[in-house]
């Protein structure tokens, strides 16, 4: 760790993070920047006019947006290749994660241009990292498509053990938690982070059952700003081929009764307790029958019985 100070080299393009509704979450280093940089490119001057101003910084900006990306972007190249350093942000967050930008991060590795980028906001990561979810991976999936079709299709192929984060627009979030129910089933777990770092911000974990009662408990919960996060599905590791299942249940009936055999083989195996009683009733009544086989194939086993009757 170290709070080195800014050495901004001629011509670099440089990606700051913003807030993502607390003013207070802009880094002292993205303010050095900001406010060392020859141009600050930006999604909307006037969102980020604002950010500016409560920082007292006076760098002149040039809009760059999904609408303008490809056509601004050349000017901007040459711009740095004569020395100039530009700083690179969007309205909030992590400029070119799900936000305009990464066009022309493309294009300045092409052109050679040195690329550094400030660390900061991020509202995938912010919700996260307070999910609490226990997984080694998870997908950043982004926006979902509008239409429900779409949407539903999409959410099949991100269908998979490990947790999924999610954008999606407050007119949208009541449907999309209703397709991620569908899709998921009601008992995989869903966080719901609403209007991070504002007044408002709520974050809930819940089965996806529960999710549409949650939303509509208070008006105001369909609106503002989210981030989903479906909770990791059955570890894939967990999921037995029969056979394994069989062979935990066969130990287990050497020493246990079947309720509890059937008990520990959920817990070890993530099958269903139910099943697994039913299939350790039929291995048990199967071991009976062959013992009973064994049993009467057996002459050493006949003369015993011979000779002690
Ligand atoms: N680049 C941004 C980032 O790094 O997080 C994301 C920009 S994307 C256009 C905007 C979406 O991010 C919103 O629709 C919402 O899903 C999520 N988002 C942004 N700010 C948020 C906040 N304060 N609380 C919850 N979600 C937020």
């Amino acid at each position: 760790m170290s709070t080195q100070s800014l050495t901004l080299n001629r011509g670099m393009l440089i990606l700051v993070a913003t807030p993502i509704g607390n003013l207070g979450d802009l880094s002292v280093r993205a303010q050095e920047v900001l406010r060392s940089v020859d141009l600050i490119a930006c999604e909307d001057t006037r969102t980020t006019r604002t950010l500016l101003n409560a920082h007292g910084i006076h760098t002149p900006m040039q809009a760059l947006h999904q609408h303008n990306e490809h056509s601004a972007t050349p000017t901007l190249i040459d711009a740095l290749q004569q020395g100039k350093r530009i700083a690179l942000v969007s309205d909030a967050g992590t400029p070119a994660i799900s936000d305009p930008g990464a066009w022309l991060v493309a294009a300045a590795h092409a052109a050679g241009v040195t690329v550094q980028s400030i660390p900061g906001p991020n509202a995938a990561i912010t919700a996260y990292a307070a999910s609490g979810f226990l997984a080694e991976h998870f997908v950043f999936a982004g926006f979902l498509p509008a239409t429900a079709s779409k949407r539903r299709a999409t959410l099949n192929t991100l269908k998979g053990p490990n947790p999924i984060i999610l954008y999606e627009a407050p007119h949208r979030v009541a449907a999309c938690l209703a397709d991620l129910n569908s899709v998921f089933g009601p008992t995989r777990e869903v966080l719901i982070a609403r209007e991070l770092s504002k007044k408002f911000e709520e974050i809930a974990r819940l089965p996806l059952a529960d999710a549409n009662t949650w939303l509509t408990q208070h008006p105001h919960r369909t609106q503002g700003e989210f981030v989903l996060i479906i909770g990791p599905g059955e570890p894939a590791e967990n999921i037995r081929p029969e056979q394994d299942q069989d062979h935990v249940l066969r130990t287990l009936l050497d020493e246990l009764p079947v309720s509890a055999a059937a008990r520990v083989a959920a817990h070890l195996t993530g099958a269903s307790r139910k099943n697994l009683y039913a299939r350790a009733l039929e291995l048990q009544s199967a071991a009976a029958d062959s013992a009973d086989t064994a049993d009467s194939n057996n002459p050493a086993h006949s003369q015993h019985n011979d000779t002690s009757g």
